[in-house]
């Protein structure tokens, strides 16, 4: 399609009319139902920007819980800088934007009779369906561990009861115990949040029960901002040194954890190394949330291939995958990822549904990480589709990370961009 078309097409679908014979019409997207699947942040926002793109949409979404707990900013619950609820959030804002909320679980998608169907028994027609159910957890890669352990030995990666035995338990721990914390490999929801959630834990550690140790078990060589964490953690908490309240062990040292002992609290690593903690925290291997192996949306690696274009599976038409379940290159598996993917998904969903073709995007990706009191490091990151529409990759010279000796005034602005980061981006999902 020739630029001048492309262009008049866009105006077009940002007025009124057009058909695809070229004469003037109602718009063909008017009335057409839109069901969205997971109201966490990709769900919440698609739901919601479809609704701002064309109110005449019928977007319903439908979301397991009533209640919504962000997982970012939790690792702050686990040091006490924050309660559970204020990460909460409800569904009165999608309301207000006009989108039908559900409370009830879906089980299936019939896709020859374009249904939706819920645990409640009820089945909901849709002309588009967007799946973004988040991420499950591959127990079975670790010896010992399983959904049920995890209520003695939490994961805490989602948040909300998990978030609170684990807080619960540091503590309970006595000081000069020692906490475990098994980081997952590649490819996992947020890659800088379990280095986060260390020095979380560390300052707590610091503040309360001085004497004791965290210790990170690591099946990769290398993380995120390493650089930036290392130093925060050098500075706050000996790192390196004799009294080291967090030592980190990589891939170098094998020591992925593959195994556990409930009993005695107990890590095993991949050289049979044992660890045996006061507080065992595993964060398991990870793959797309259930609902897309039950409606066959995933391959063989355990996540959702998609156009990158539009984000519609290339498993089953007229269904996006979006969020942390979805397999979207170099973009990492985050909230702010998310919410850029829906946005770009809520846009090629109005176009294809009046006839239009979808702009190639572009996406960002931001991420805050709370290393301890008033001090945060950052990393954004902006991204588009290559020019083959096959790949979404990182643009060269774009984004960074927040500076490797920043001054003090500095290092509190970017903690203080981190809450109103925060603010601003739970606004945008869900009010
Ligand atoms: P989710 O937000 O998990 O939403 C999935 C929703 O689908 C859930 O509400 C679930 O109940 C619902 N659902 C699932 N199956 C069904 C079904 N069958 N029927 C109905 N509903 C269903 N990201 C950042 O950008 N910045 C951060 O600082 C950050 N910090 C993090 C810290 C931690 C400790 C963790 C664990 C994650 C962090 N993240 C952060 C990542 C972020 O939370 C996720 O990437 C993001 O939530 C992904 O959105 P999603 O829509 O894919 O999944």
């Amino acid at each position: 399609m020739n630029h001048t078309r492309r262009t008049l097409l866009k105006t077009l679908a940002a007025g009124a009319a057009f058909s695809t014979l070229g004469f003037p019409t109602i718009l063909r997207a008017a009335g057409q139902r839109i069901v969205v699947i997971g109201g966490g942040t990709g769900g919440a926002t698609v739901a919601k920007y479809l609704r701002l793109l064309d109110a005449t949409l019928d977007v319903t979404l439908i979301e397991k819980n009533a209640i919504y707990t962000t997982c970012y900013m939790s690792n702050e619950v686990l040091s006490g800088e924050r309660t559970l609820e204020s990460l909460q959030f409800n569904y009165e804002g999608l309301k207000a934007h006009g989108v039908k909320i559900v409370i009830d679980e879906v089980t299936t998608i019939d896709y020859e009779a374009q249904l939706v169907r819920t645990k409640g028994g009820i089945s909901y027609p849709y002309d588009r369906c967007v799946v973004s159910p988040g991420i499950d957890f591959r127990y079975e890669r670790i010896d010992g561990y399983s959904l049920e352990v995890s209520e003695q030995i939490p994961h805490a990666w989602k948040a909300g009861p998990q978030t609170l035995l684990l807080r619960d338990q540091l503590q309970a721990m006595p000081n000069g115990g020692t906490v475990v914390l098994a980081a997952p490999p590649n490819p996992y929801r947020c890659p800088p949040a379990p280095y986060e959630r260390a020095s979380q834990i560390a300052y707590y550690l610091k503040q309360h029960k001085p004497n004791s140790k965290l210790i990170v078990l690591d099946p990769k060589p290398s993380f995120t901002k390493q650089a930036l964490f290392e130093k925060a953690w050098t500075e706050l908490y000996g790192y390196k040194t004799d009294n080291a309240l967090l030592e980190w062990h990589s891939a170098d040292q094998a020591s992925g954890v593959v195994g556990l002992e409930v009993a005695t609290k107990t890590a095993i690593t991949e050289f049979g190394d044992r660890f045996p903690a006061a507080v065992l925290n595993i964060i398991p291997p990870q793959k797309a949330g259930k609902l897309a192996f039950d409606a066959d949306l995933v391959d063989s690696t355990g996540w959702c291939p998609v156009n990158k274009l539009t984000f519609e599976s290339t498993r089953h038409p007229k269904v996006h995958v979006i969020g942390d379940a979805c397999m979207a290159d170099s973009l990492p598996k985050s909230g702010f990822a998310a919410n850029s993917e829906a946005k770009v998904c809520a846009s090629a969903i109005h176009a294809l549904l009046n006839g239009l073709e979808p702009e190639s995007p572009s996406f960002s990706n931001g991420c805050y990480s709370l290393v301890g009191k008033d001090y945060a490091i950052s990393v954004v990151g902006v991204y588009r589709l290559s020019n083959d529409g096959k790949v979404i990759e990182s643009i060269a010279g774009s984004g960074g990370t927040s500076a490797l000796n920043p001054t003090a005034q500095e290092r509190l602005f970017d903690a203080s961009y981190a809450y109103s980061w925060y603010n601003n981006f739970t606004q945008d999902v869900f009010k």
